[in-house]
């Protein structure tokens, strides 16, 4: 028998895959990753402290991240067997893709938009098939034909678009709804920032399946707790598909903590963030750069050499999160929103870092101080 290497043991389909890495070397200012910029709610975080009994770290949580999904039943008016939770809206998404296609099936989406989507569909066996973003003469709309052609067994759209920051117009999402032949995934992480959520169709629809996460306006990254809202049968089968246990007891209690308590303290960070978005766009504008119309805590700014710009503020403290010829677009930074006192400090920075070679080279080597412009 030939014995192979470690590297070579994978699945191929597996093995094809680059390892997903970014950037996340500490900097003063973080705006690379749309995260809260204010930090962890207070209910959760009480949530965090009295969870120090051994009934939370020495047994078992429970199955599928029960409290979780009563929080999120009763926030959206649904039932808690309407609600499936995950490690992060990441795994809600990945078990959902396992659970409803198998490998060699297609699986359709917009592009760009979420990175991790095609990554998923090949650790699957999926074929990711792309559908180009429109441009703004169409209103960042999207082929419906062409993501619906050849019958995929998975659509996939996110509205507010990362890293566009765009919503799929209500007639495209309307029109997959009618006539998608598989199963339909909605990402609304961004939605509590802007534009129409579709979790009251969830249940007449049968298929539509919207992913949440706690990740963003919420403050939860590093808890890693998402959820998704669909129908009984939809949310039985992720469940199958990924076995009991997946969520910590740690993630539950805060999750649901921040849902049931913290409604208040999110919408506020809601609204400064969005303030901020108005006075971000004009001061973006003034300097000749025409952001992509947002409605999410980020904008996308297309610029040449990004990766080479993104590379320059984080080396002076500032990291924004730089995308290369991405189609339609070409390169681009996706800059996160954060309450306006908060951005400040870093505008100068961001300026010369946008601005032209000469502009960066006069800048004088000055960085954002360590607590400069970080969260208060
Ligand atoms: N969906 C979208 C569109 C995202 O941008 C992200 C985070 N970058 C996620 C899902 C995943 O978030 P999490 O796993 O932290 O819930």
């Amino acid at each position: 028998v030939s014995r192979r290497p470690p590297s070579e043991l994978g699945r191929a389909s597996v093995r094809a895959i680059e390892l997903y890495r970014s950037n996340r070397s500490q900097v003063a200012l973080d705006l690379s990753d749309n995260t809260n910029l204010r930090g962890t709610p207070p209910s959760a975080v009480l949530a965090a402290r009295a969870a120090d009994g051994p009934s939370v770290y020495a047994r078992y949580p429970s199955h599928y991240g029960d409290a979780l999904k009563r929080a999120a039943a009763l926030r959206f008016g649904l039932e808690p067997e309407e609600v499936v939770t995950g490690c992060g809206s990441d795994d809600v998404i990945e078990c959902a893709i396992r659970a409803f296609a198998e490998p060699g099936d297609t699986l359709s989406m917009l592009w760009p938009s979420f990175a991790m989507l095609p990554y998923f569909a090949k650790t699957n066996g999926l074929v990711p098939r792309f559908v180009e973003l429109a441009g703004p003469e169409r209103g960042y709309d999207l082929d419906v034909d062409a993501l619906l052609e050849g019958e995929p067994r998975i659509t996939y759209l996110c509205s507010p678009n990362n890293p566009t920051g765009t919503l799929v117009p209500r007639a495209s999402i309307e029109r997959v709804l009618a006539e998608a032949p598989g199963l339909v995934i909605l990402d609304e992480a961004y939605a509590e920032f802007g534009g129409p959520s579709y979790v009251d169709r969830v249940r007449e629809s049968g298929r539509l399946l919207v992913v949440r996460t706690l990740s963003k306006a919420y403050g939860l990254a590093g808890a890693r707790a998402g959820y998704a809202l669909g129908a009984r049968g939809l949310v039985d089968t992720i469940e199958k598909a990924r076995g009991p246990y997946k969520l910590s007891g740690l993630a539950e209690r805060m999750g649901a903590a921040a849902l049931e308590r913290d409604g208040a303290w999110v919408a506020s960070y809601v609204a400064e963030v969005r303030e901020a978005r108005e006075r971000l766009a004009a001061w973006l504008r003034e300097r000749g750069h025409a952001p992509l119309p947002s409605e999410a805590n980020f904008f996308f700014v297309r610029i040449d050499d990004a990766a080479g710009r993104a590379a320059w503020l984080r080396e002076r403290g500032l990291g924004v999160r730089p995308f290369t010829a991405l189609p339609g677009l070409g390169d681009g930074l996706r800059i996160s929103i954060g309450p306006w006192s908060v951005l400040e400090p870093a505008l100068a920075l961001l300026e010369a870092g946008l601005g032209s070679a000469e502009q960066r080279a006069a800048w004088g080597g000055a960085s954002l101080g360590a607590g400069e412009g970080s969260a208060s």
